[in-house]
């Protein structure tokens, strides 16, 4: 009950994060942790007492309220790129629950259910705060993007700076022509579901001997494996989507990295700006390629809110539009080329 009951508020409080219906931003306040603390002890002392005097009722309403209000406040102080780490740990958490329900209730289906569940989140959180560069207590404790909510959580503007945009041709025409392009798939893909159209514009290019591979962010998207799972419905071929590890070295040698919908996870202020939400976090190393395109529909930031210098790039064209309109487009520029 107390497993299940933190886990359904801290998803709740994670819900209301990812709809905007409450500040992204990690919520902190002073003593923060000693109340977590104290909360958490206060869990496990009402737990030992029911124990020890034997399963009172009574034990159970105050049990279940104090697992309601450690959900909200084990998930408020985290933000930013930590959010898919803490989703996939509260998934995990709901897999031990089950588990354990199983054990109550003598069934074994939730009992092995319940534990590959518990099992395989655990792995995939940790699998992921590795790939992020972080401990999994460095997530849950470090309140990341703090430094944004001390900013006021507003967008940091780039005043002054020009940017270079091309049209649906120019890039097709580049594309076309190019001996290899890294796609980097992101959040605006999925919103624009326009993983058919890429998957047809690579198919296009590839019939065209250009060599083309999707460079996966372990947070790219909203959920954990977010773009696996939307490339995979269009039958993207799974070898063609590479780890950040096992590409990052090849942008270098890129003709195109096609970004498409995707903003933070290329942001180069998570190497070069401390005080960033985002500082630390390893990006994929789009700024190594020769040509750049961005396709987005605004000069608008990503999830965490902060300005992208690689949208002033020399290098960068940004190509305007809803993600899914500008690969239709794409498509027939790079037949016509
Ligand atoms: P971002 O949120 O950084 O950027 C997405 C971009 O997509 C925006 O800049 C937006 O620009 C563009 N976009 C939105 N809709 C469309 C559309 N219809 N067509 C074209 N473009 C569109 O996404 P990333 O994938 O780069 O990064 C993911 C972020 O989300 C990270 O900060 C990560 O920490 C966070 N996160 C990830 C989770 C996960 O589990 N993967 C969970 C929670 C948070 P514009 O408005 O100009 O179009």
């Amino acid at each position: 009950m107390v497993v299940g009951g933190i886990s359904f508020a801290g998803s709740a409080v994670a819900f209301a994060k990812l709809q905007g219906l409450v500040t992204g931003t990690p919520i902190t306040y002073a003593g923060q942790q000693v109340v977590n603390a104290l909360l958490a002890i206060a869990i496990v002392a009402l737990a030992v007492a029911n124990l020890a005097i034997g399963s009172q009722a009574v034990f159970f309403i105050p049990l279940l309220l104090l697992a309601l209000v450690l959900g909200v406040a084990f998930v408020i102080p985290i933000g930013g790129a930590d959010m898919p780490v803490v989703i996939s740990l509260l998934n995990a958490f709901t897999g031990l629950s089950v588990a354990a329900s199983g054990f109550v209730l003598n069934n074994f289906a939730l009992i092995v259910a319940g534990t590959l569940v518990g099992a395989s989140g655990t792995l995939l959180t940790t699998l992921m705060s590795q790939a992020m560069g972080r401990s999994l207590a460095n997530v849950l404790f470090g309140a990341f993007g703090q430094v944004q909510t001390a900013a006021g959580g507003t967008a940091v503007t780039a005043e002054g700076k020009s940017v270079r945009s091309g049209s649906p041709e120019d890039v097709g025409t580049m594309l076309a022509y190019a001996r290899k392009v890294i796609i980097v798939p992101g959040y605006g893909l999925a919103v624009a579901q326009g993983q058919h159209a890429v998957k047809e514009l690579a198919d296009e290019l590839e019939k065209r001997g250009v060599e083309v591979d999707y460079a996966i962010h372990p947070v790219a998207g909203r959920m954990p494996g977010h773009m696996n799972v939307l490339l995979a419905e269009a039958n993207v071929p799974y070898e063609q989507l590479k780890e950040m590890d096992d590409i990052n070295g090849e942008f270098q040698s890129a003709d195109v990295a096609m970004v498409v919908g995707a903003n933070d996870v290329v942001n180069p202020a998570a190497r070069n700006t401390p005080g960033s939400p985002i500082y630390g976090m390893p990006i994929l190393n789009v700024d190594q390629a020769k040509n750049i395109v961005f396709m987005k529909r605004s000069m608008r930031p990503g999830f965490a809110g902060i300005d992208n210098e690689l949208l002033y790039d020399p290098k960068t064209i940004m190509l305007f539009g809803d993600a899914k309109d500008s690969l239709t487009k794409l498509v027939g520029a790079v037949k016509a080329a």
